[in-house]
């Protein structure tokens, strides 16, 4: 008898998966010692395992899965668009009707003002292109000494050498010497953490102020612009008082500071809005985006361009001596398209904004009366719960940092439902097919990985 593991099997997958994958975002030891879970099936709202196990994908894959898991329609255009042409470059004087069709059925939903599409394969490649983009533009209009990006600690603008730079990760920063020069991180919108005395609004206007003093610091003359997430999303869905965005767009005006909105998880529907930056009423100069347009069936981001940068930038830029292998792949295109015409067809972010979105936030902010629940809040289908031992003072539990998080995602997972934690708060966004009794059992999971939490957390003492 042979004691290897069926080919078929958990046992398997593990092992090949220990002795070769190196895990993104992954203490590879640690994964190896406990054994990773094995996803081989997903349809509608939820993925299973390779041990049967279902659960309710509560992040959207990682925040992308607008239109749920399954789509046969998605699908059958990319196999389509590849049996009609795998591949062709966008860069030597070419484009596909995909591409062209595709940046068209972006600046439709984008925001008036923007109406040009740059292509990439993700969203940190999105965003080191708005990084080039934006230098190359002062640079063309006479102005290359306005060079430096402001953004914001505990931002995520992704994992390349620009992206890591411009996010405010401290661990991110810690490995390989980052950040690159001429990025200024200031304060992020984080009341519940960051707030103290403040009331919210005025910590909203304390924050935006933050962004001015760093921009009248460094000489306005000499920044290109600030970046942002309209909600930090892997910061900790962290979603900034209401008068945060529209002050942060007066200063960057005031002082000739281009506006950048970082939406590759707020774009395409999240908040109910097409943008974050049309839920926040602001208008931004650039946008970056990912995950959504394709809900995650194929890798595809971008970066869609206002009239006014491209107006400076065909005019004046010359050559862009930047582009991507896979920018405007043929078939990320078609997935983008057959995703935008299902939200189109099912008026998904209508129904985000007047009906899934509404009835989840109604009982997911009831989560607040928990004995462990400081804060629960969402807009649109992105929420968040703040664990603390300690309501009134928003205090932070005496366990290092994470600790709380990660027993009540663990419990969540056991339950059935993927929720992601960060620090000591758990993380939510669905996808936006999800029904009303699938958000019903959302909820219900989640009060009772709450009360696992919370008696965990008393019988190891943390409490
Ligand atoms: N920006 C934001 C706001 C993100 O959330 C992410 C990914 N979570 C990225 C950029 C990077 O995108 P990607 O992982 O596709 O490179």
């Amino acid at each position: 008898m042979t004691s290897a593991p069926l080919s078929n099997s958990t046992a398997h997958w593990r092992a090949l998966d220990a002795a070769h994958h190196l895990h993104p975002f992954s203490d590879t030891k640690a994964l190896n010692a406990e054994g990773v879970r094995v996803i081989t099936r997903a349809e509608g709202v939820y993925v299973f395992d390779s041990e049967g196990n279902r659960i309710l994908d509560g992040m959207s894959g990682l925040w992308c899965s607008q239109v749920g898991h399954g789509r046969r329609a998605i699908v059958d255009a990319i196999a389509q668009q590849l049996h009609q042409l795998d591949y062709y470059n966008t860069f030597f004087k070419t484009t596909h009707p995909g591409a062209a069709e595709l940046a068209a059925a972006i600046s439709d939903v984008a925001p008036a003002h923007m109406n040009h599409v740059f292509f990439t394969s993700g969203g940190s490649e999105a965003v080191d292109t708005v990084l080039r983009m934006v230098r190359h533009y002062w640079a063309a209009l006479g102005k290359p000494e306005k060079s430096i990006f402001i953004s914001r600690r505990n931002g995520y603008h992704g994992s390349t050498l620009g992206g890591a730079s411009l996010g405010g990760m401290k661990p991110m920063h810690a490995q390989g010497g980052l950040p690159i020069p001429g990025i200024i991180h200031v304060a992020q919108p984080y009341w519940w953490a960051e707030g103290g005395e403040m009331g919210r609004e005025e910590f909203g206007l304390f924050a935006a102020r933050e962004v001015a003093r760093a921009i009248d610091e460094a000489g306005p003359e000499n920044v290109a612009a600030f970046i942002g997430e309209p909600i930090q999303g892997a910061g900790g869905v962290i979603i900034p008082p209401a008068n945060y965005w529209p002050e942060v767009e007066k200063i960057c005006r005031e002082r000739d500071v281009l506006l950048v909105c970082d939406e590759v998880i707020c774009g395409f529907g999240r908040t109910g809005r097409w943008f974050g930056a049309d839920f926040m009423g602001v208008k931004p100069d650039l946008i970056t985006f990912a995950k959504g347009i394709t809900s995650g069936y194929f890798p595809l981001g971008g970066v869609i361009v206002g009239d006014k940068v491209a107006e400076g930038f065909i005019e004046h830029g010359g050559d862009f001596n930047h582009g991507f292998t896979y920018s405007g792949h043929p078939g990320g295109c078609a997935a983008a398209l057959a995703n935008l015409r299902i939200m189109h067809e099912e008026k998904l972010v209508e129904r985000v904004r007047t009906d899934i979105g509404p009835y989840l936030q109604e009982r997911w902010l009831k989560l607040a009366e928990h004995p462990l629940v400081g804060e629960a809040r969402m807009v649109g289908l992105i929420g968040a719960l703040e664990l603390t031992p300690e309501k009134a003072s928003r205090a932070a539990f005496a366990a290092e940092e994470g600790t709380v998080g990660l027993i009540c995602r663990d419990f969540s997972f056991r339950e059935g439902l993927v929720m992601r934690a960060v620090r000591d708060g758990m993380i939510l966004a669905p996808p936006f097919t999800l029904s009303h009794e699938e958000a019903d059992e959302l909820v219900a999971i989640t009060w009772r990985v709450l009360d696992l939490t919370y008696a965990e957390l008393h019988k190891r003492g943390m409490m």
